[in-house]
């Protein structure tokens, strides 16, 4: 195995990430929301951290980069579209480009809506996506600065992805998204099965993240909008899923 990944919870309710590469030694951080709890990590694991993968501009994902870069010798990588509101960034990239950490290799998805420029990295060898707030375990970030047509094409593109790639989040808000997919698609076999797993998590203070994207594929309402069931629950036409998408934005937002 050449890729460890490293899950670690901080601030409130964010998730750090380090993931390493053995055979080069190379670290990347996705996100850096807090520098105490990222260096903590580093000693755990006895990584030496080599890039930040950012992949917004919220300050609960960028506020440890000062910090880490003032102290060590990093490349900081994150989205053009942003470039102006995070700060110390050496690269920045767009869709498709491609960032390398050691002999891993981070493919760049764009993932307009929670913020105009938000970017997803998606690691091929070992099938994990960092998909910072854009999707949440049966859930999805808020819209707070984009439209529902980016959005609703941005996350299928993530569902695209093979069915066994493993989802690296920003958030645990895994039972409150399940309580309200539960009221919207009650009869989902996906769902109810997922939501149970999750309950069960909790209960025993585990993460419920990484979790398997083919799943969540068939869980998560915002993955379904195209789906009749979801369209009939929403009560839009099907033939326009960003209006279906961007309902269940809106009841989730009242929830
Ligand atoms: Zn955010
Ligand atoms: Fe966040």
């Amino acid at each position: 195995m050449t890729v460890q990944i490293e899950t670690f919870e901080c601030l409130a309710d964010n998730y750090g990430f380090l993931v390493h590469d053995d055979k080069t030694g190379a670290t990347a951080a996705i996100d850096a929301p807090d520098a105490k709890t990222i260096r903590t990590a580093l000693a755990r694991t006895g990584w030496s951290l080599s890039h930040i993968l950012v992949t917004h501009h919220h300050s609960d994902h960028t506020a440890g980069i000062v910090p880490l870069k003032d102290e060590l010798d990093i490349v900081v990588i994150g989205p053009q579209a942003e470039a102006d509101k995070i700060s110390r960034l050496d690269r920045t990239v767009s869709e498709g480009d491609r960032v390398s950490v050691g002999s891993l290799e981070f493919e760049v998805l764009e993932t307009p809506g929670h913020t105009l420029g938000h970017v997803t990295y998606f690691e091929r060898k070992s099938k994990s996506l960092f998909s910072g707030d854009a999707l949440f375990s049966l859930g999805c970030g808020r819209m707070f600065e984009g439209t529902p047509g980016p959005m609703w094409k941005g996350l299928a593109t993530l569902r695209d992805l093979p069915d066994e790639t493993m989802v690296y989040c920003g958030h645990e808000y895994s039972a409150a998204n399940a309580a309200f997919a539960l009221s919207i698609d009650p009869n989902n076999k996906a769902l109810k099965k997922r939501a149970a797993e999750i309950t069960q998590l909790q209960s025993k203070g585990k993460p419920t993240v990484p979790f398997l994207l083919g799943e969540d594929k068939a869980a998560n309402p915002f993955l379904r909008a195209d789906t009749s069931e979801l369209a009939a629950a929403m009560g839009v036409k099907l033939s326009d899923p960003a209006a279906v998408f961007v309902a269940i934005r809106k009841a989730k937002d009242g929830f």
